[in-house]
């Protein structure tokens, strides 16, 4: 298992003023933070970043919701860093998201739901490749 991931904190959250307190849960929870910006993605990008959805039902909603203000994107790094960033974030439908988990305490709906986070160490790296090069990255210095 790798010990990296990409992390994003989504429009919605921003928005809502509440990219402390998502941030706080992540470092309590043990994760170091490697690199971090704050971005607006215009709809091309977001596109991009979600071009495995290319041709869901959701894709318009969500790159048009993803460039609709800023973003912090994040290099998260800790043991089994992918599946436990899942884990802290909670399901993608914060409706069922268990309890305690970012998406549970922050998020309002399946589209606006505070964060993302990579679901495989394979999408990790693209993902981190995406927002960062390897001179931003801590670790890697
Ligand atoms: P996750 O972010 O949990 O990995 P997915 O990769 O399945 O979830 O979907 C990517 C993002 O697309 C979700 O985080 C959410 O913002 C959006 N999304 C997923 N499913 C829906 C849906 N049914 N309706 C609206 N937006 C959705
Ligand atoms: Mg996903």
């Amino acid at each position: 298992m790798g010990n990296r991931t990409l992390a994003i904190i989504k429009p919605d959250a921003i928005r809502a003023r509440r990219q402390g307190k998502i941030i706080d849960r992540i470092l309590q929870a043990g994760f170091e933070i490697q690199a971090a910006r704050i971005i607006r993605m215009t709809k091309s990008q977001a596109e991009g970043f979600y071009e495995v959805h290319r041709g869901r039902p959701f894709y318009e909603e969500l790159t048009t919701f993803m460039s609709s203000g800023s973003c912090l994107p994040m290099v998260l790094e800790k043991e089994d860093a992918v599946e436990e960033f899942r884990k802290l974030i909670g399901a993608t439908d914060p409706a069922q998201a268990a309890p305690g988990t970012i998406r549970k305490d922050f998020a309002a709906s399946v589209g606006e739901n505070a964060v993302h986070g990579s679901d495989s160490d394979e999408n990790a790296e693209k993902e981190v490749a995406f927002f960062f090069t390897t001179g931003d990255i801590l670790s890697n210095l």
